[in-house]
């Protein structure tokens, strides 16, 4: 689960950055509203950690900006002050939770999960599609007797193509999904990894294949359609 921390302290979003990653989640750190508002609008994240009082633009304004353009992400909305109109202006303005600093590390985490929960998030343990299954404990990958154990960029390939079978998805999509924001890797490391994942298909004997749609990129189909 990928969160977004948008804090100008930067020794308290590092913090925090570090509570996400040992509670197991992915996070990104940015530091004044206005770049807060440009990560949140990708709709790539599944929960947003939001100071109030930040450069170039407010927490109110971010969270208001992002309920005007539809982005439902659930918001934590984090703050110094406990004034009760803070509060107020907060769950107004399209936030879900507050929080007043100084917080204990539990809470935060304990608010998040409610906050993913809500969004109607079900935790599975695995995926299926035509024969194949997808064990998203272990990242093994088996049809009938046969299984094999997928690198984690593999993994995180297959699991995005699987979660929406027979739905067309862009490079653009793995790549953000799979290596972040703002990563640099060049979308012939998608192709690469396709590729891996299409011999693993192969040698499990699949009935389903990642088919490559030309300017579009992969939708993973039954072999009979
Ligand atoms: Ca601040």
């Amino acid at each position: 689960m990928d969160i977004l921390v948008v804090e100008d302290e930067k020794r308290l979003a590092q913090a925090l950055q570090q509570i996400l990653t040992e509670a197991g989640y992915r996070a990104d750190a940015v530091y004044d509203g206005r770049t807060g508002y440009e990560y949140a609008k990708s709709d790539y994240y599944d929960a947003i950690i939001l100071d109030v009082m930040l450069p170039l633009m407010d927490g109110f304004e971010v969270v208001n900006k992002l309920r005007h353009d539809g982005i439902s992400t659930p918001v934590l909305m984090l703050t110094a002050r406990s004034q009760l109109v803070d509060k107020v202006t907060g769950l107004d303005s399209g936030a879900d939770e507050y929080m007043t600093k100084p917080f204990e590390p539990e809470e935060l985490l304990a608010r998040l999960r409610a906050l993913t929960r809500r969004k109607g998030e079900v935790i599975l343990d695995e995926l299926s599609f035509g024969n194949l299954t997808l064990d998203l404990n272990t990242r093994n990958l088996s049809s009938g007797n046969k299984s094999v154990r997928l690198s984690s960029r593999e993994f995180e390939v297959l699991k995005l193509l699987m979660i929406n079978p027979k739905q067309a998805i862009s490079k653009d999509q793995i790549l953000t999904k799979v290596w972040g924001v703002e990563s640099d890797v060049v979308d012939n490391s998608v192709e690469a990894y396709v590729s891996f994942l299409r011999k693993k298909l192969k040698f499990l004997k699949a009935d389903v294949a990642i088919n490559t749609i030309r300017m579009v990129g992969y939708r993973m189909e039954m072999l009979s359609e």
